[in-house]
């Protein structure tokens, strides 16, 4: 749907880029070519200059493991950019490094990045400026729910009301849409990152055995679910034990880790009812139609399809790569932007980010 072949042409040469600033993971999409970048959203950097050593994989590999004088971080842990400077130069590394893996010299690149819903307007402006100062030569935001449903295929632009679960890392963010405005929105910090926090306390609580969140994070994606699983598993934890201090495999169930999950997953399970329950009725009744679609990487959790299904009593189902729909719908967006901006955020005048 370009609208004359002078924006075709421009498009040939420019680069457009959709990002997915998540708190767990930085994705970037380039038009025509898919995922170039899909990284942790982790930052190494020196204590006393804050000053980035490593960004993205490098920076991941290197935590819990630096030694005093360097730490590892992750600028927008909670769903708030806690750490202006660090996601900055984090946007601004994944943005070139995009861009430079591109074979002919082109114009600056347009881009759309995805932002937690419950970031403030100065946050916003932060991200916005960074954008500009890694070279982008335009910058939108949206909001990572619109981006994940436009990702997923969903038609939110129309009448029908349609649903979308995204649970990240740090964040759980949840849409009702209608005519392409959100009718209903909740925002939770309880996500994946919470899961694993669960998997830690009952190891050390169950089985005095002190395990790092790496560890925790295997377990949970190896064995963890939110319903009874056809055949249940077995998974063996490794950490320290507080008693002996000595290091130890213990090994446990799926059904153990089932229980240690369970607060999050009815946590999750009370924001999706609490939701539905503000909808105006006549799109509820759309929702038994179209469903809910889940993305996110914590949307992954084994038996979590079934869990909602049975407790929403409405079809649920996860969006085709679910951890990329973020990024791809904000890409989308400068596919036909005259038609798809108004599911853009805007930014207030004169708001700065210092
Ligand atoms: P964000 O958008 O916040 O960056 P992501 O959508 O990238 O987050 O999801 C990251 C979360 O998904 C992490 O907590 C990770 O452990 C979790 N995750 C990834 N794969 C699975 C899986 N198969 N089962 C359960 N959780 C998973
Ligand atoms: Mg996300």
């Amino acid at each position: 749907m370009a609208s004359s072949p002078l924006d075709w042409l421009f498009g040939m040469f420019s680069l457009d880029i959709g990002i997915d600033l998540g708190t767990a993971n930085t994705l970037v999409n380039v038009r025509n070519k898919g995922i170039v970048i899909n990284e942790p959203s982790w930052v190494v950097i020196d204590k006393k200059t804050r000053r980035p050593l490593a960004i993205g994989a490098e920076a991941k590999e290197l935590a819990g493991r630096t030694p005093a004088n360097i730490i590892a971080v992750r600028p927008i842990r909670d769903g708030v950019i806690s750490e202006f400077e660090i996601t900055q130069s984090m946007l601004e590394y994944f943005i070139n490094k995009a861009h430079e893996q591109s074979i002919v010299p082109i114009p600056r690149p347009r881009v759309v990045i995805g932002i937690p819903s419950g970031v403030t307007e100065v946050e916003k402006r932060a991200v916005y400026d960074a954008a500009l100062a890694a070279g982008a030569r335009e910058a939108y935001l949206i909001e990572e729910p619109t981006a994940a449903a436009i990702g997923a295929g969903l038609q939110i632009g129309e009448s029908r009301g349609s649903m979308i679960v995204d649970i990240g890392g740090g964040t759980t963010e949840v849409a009702i849409f209608s005519m392409g405005g959100i009718v209903v929105s909740r925002s939770l910090r309880v996500a994946g990152d919470e899961m694993d926090q669960d998997i830690t306390a009952y190891a050390r609580n169950k089985y005095n055995l002190l395990i790092g969140e790496r560890m925790a994070e295997r377990a949970k994606i190896a064995v963890g679910s939110a319903y009874p699983l056809r055949e249940e598993k077995t998974f063996t934890i490794r950490g320290r034990n507080l008693v002996t201090g000595l290091p130890e495999g213990v090994e446990v169930s799926s059904i153990e880790l089932r229980e240690a999950l369970s607060p999050s997953v009815q946590t999750i399970v009370d924001i999706l009812k609490d939701a539905i329950d503000e909808a105006p009725p006549e799109i509820v009744a759309d929702l038994m139609e179209t469903g809910i679609c889940m993305a996110g990487g914590g949307s992954q959790l084994q038996g979590l399809v079934e869990r909602l299904t049975d407790e929403l009593k409405v079809r649920v189902w996860l969006a085709e790569d679910s951890m990329t729909c973020v990024a791809r719908g904000a890409g989308r967006i400068l596919e036909d932007l005259e038609h798809l901006k108004r599911f853009l955020v805007g930014l207030q005048r004169g708001s700065t980010s210092h």
